[in-house]
């Protein structure tokens, strides 16, 4: 076993949180710095797989998930009217675990962080790195208010605009627009949506995702040259408009929204780093090596697996050299084949692709997804 006594975790988002508490429970002292000091995160449902739930199960948050969120099996396709076409089977990881879910991302963070301060990760927010200077036993840090600190390994996982990845690899792509725009409401959830819904064949991809037992998220991907900027009212007059003509649940929508919560729009980017994503004793995870679009719903939980499987070649190899190519070995094909699907997937949906052409290659993903890691 690589044996660390003190490891840096730069963000705290899934991917650093779930990186800090594996890390932590190594018998490391783990520092986590967090640039947002409220340590926030914006109000928006996320869909989850079985391999995600697999991965929150290792990390001790799955009976939460399953008691406070959705949990099920399968996708609804429907065509523009409502009209059922057919169900995409989403393999469960693991005997007994669901096969998807879908959860609010501040009820994911609230659990995600309890589990941190509980593990005894040292939390410094309203923080980042400003230099990093990396020798054959540890890394040198300078933070941005000036302190300093050694680490026998720094874990970058702040997110798709990386600034770890910026100071390690300066020449390194940045991620793309990838030509869709995700709208998203949280809406009260009418007891016909069992489980996960896809609208397709339209001009728009529309989805449902339950969050809990009364409400769920509504997503809706546009294609679109350029990123609308909207405020409301146009926002939400907007979303009206690109949801005329679909049928089933959908008309109305707007009016069973959940009180208190907005509509979210954000661009899709996505792209992958070439490997290695370390350099020295830094290591990039989550969206800072390989952000995703949402077609596949596993950004995060390809983050939370990379924090697992950190811990597992760490504990397994005999030093942190070795253990970090043993970690590229094994996440890099599997992330690889996250992105490039979804890309793939959303160029289907940019060209208006049969449906079928459409879910087959989700269907085709998450059965590989699900195999062991
Ligand atoms: C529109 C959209 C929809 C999505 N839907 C889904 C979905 O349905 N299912 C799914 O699994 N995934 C989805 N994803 C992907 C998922 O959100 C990400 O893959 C996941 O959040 C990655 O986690 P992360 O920890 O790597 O990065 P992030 O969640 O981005 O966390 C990074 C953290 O680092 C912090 N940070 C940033 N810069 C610094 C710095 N310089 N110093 C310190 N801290 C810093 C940030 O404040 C943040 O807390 C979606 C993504 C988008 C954009």
């Amino acid at each position: 076993m690589a044996k660390l006594n003190r490891i840096l975790v730069v963000g705290g988002g899934i991917g650093g949180m779930s990186a800090a508490i594996t890390l932590q429970g190594l018998g490391a002292q783990v520092d986590l710095v967090e640039l947002d000091p409220g340590w926030r995160v914006y109000g928006a449902g996320i869909t989850i797989t079985g391999a995600t739930l697999r991965a929150f199960k290792a990390l001790g948050i799955l009976g939460d998930v399953q008691a406070q969120a959705y949990t099920g099996g399968g996708i609804q396709v429907c065509d523009r009217s409502g009209r059922r076409l057919g169900i995409v089977p989403t393999p469960p990881a693991e005997a007994g675990l669901p096969g998807c879910g879908g959860i609010m991302r501040p009820l994911l963070h609230g659990l995600l962080s309890r589990r941190t301060t509980e593990a005894g990760v040292n939390v410094r927010l309203g923080l980042t790195v400003d230099r990093l200077a990396c020798d054959a036993e540890g890394v040198d840090v300078v933070f941005a208010d000036g302190s300093r600190a050694r680490y026998e390994l720094v874990v970058g996982a702040d997110g798709v605009f990386s600034r770890v990845r910026q100071l390690l690899f300066p020449a390194a792509p940045r991620p793309q627009y990838t030509g869709q725009c995700v709208w998203r409401i949280a809406a009260h959830r009418p007891p016909e949506i069992e489980r996960r819904h896809f609208f397709l064949g339209g001009e728009v991809k529309v989805g449902l995702t339950p969050v809990s037992a009364d409400q769920m998220y509504l997503f809706l991907l546009e294609t679109t040259p350029r990123r609308p900027v909207l405020e409301e009212p146009a926002l939400s007059s907007e979303l009206a408009r690109l949801l005329e003509g679909y049928g089933g649940p959908l008309p109305g929508i707007l009016d069973r929204r959940v009180p208190g919560t907005t509509v979210v729009l954000r661009p899709l980017e996505g792209f992958l780093l070439p490997r290695p994503w370390h350099l020295g004793r830094v290591l990039l995870i989550g969206d800072a090596a390989h952000p995703t679009t949402p077609q596949l719903a596993s950004g995060a939980g390809m983050a939370a697996e990379d924090a697992l499987v950190l811990a597992e070649v760490l504990q397994a190899a005999p030093s942190v050299e070795a253990a970090l190519d043993a970690f590229m070995a094994r996440r890099y094909e599997r992330c690889r084949l996250v992105v490039e699907n979804s890309l793939e997937i959303g160029r289907r949906e940019q060209r208006r692709a049969p449906i079928e052409e459409q879910t087959q290659l989700v269907e085709q993903s998450l059965r590989v997804l699900a195999e062991p890691i």
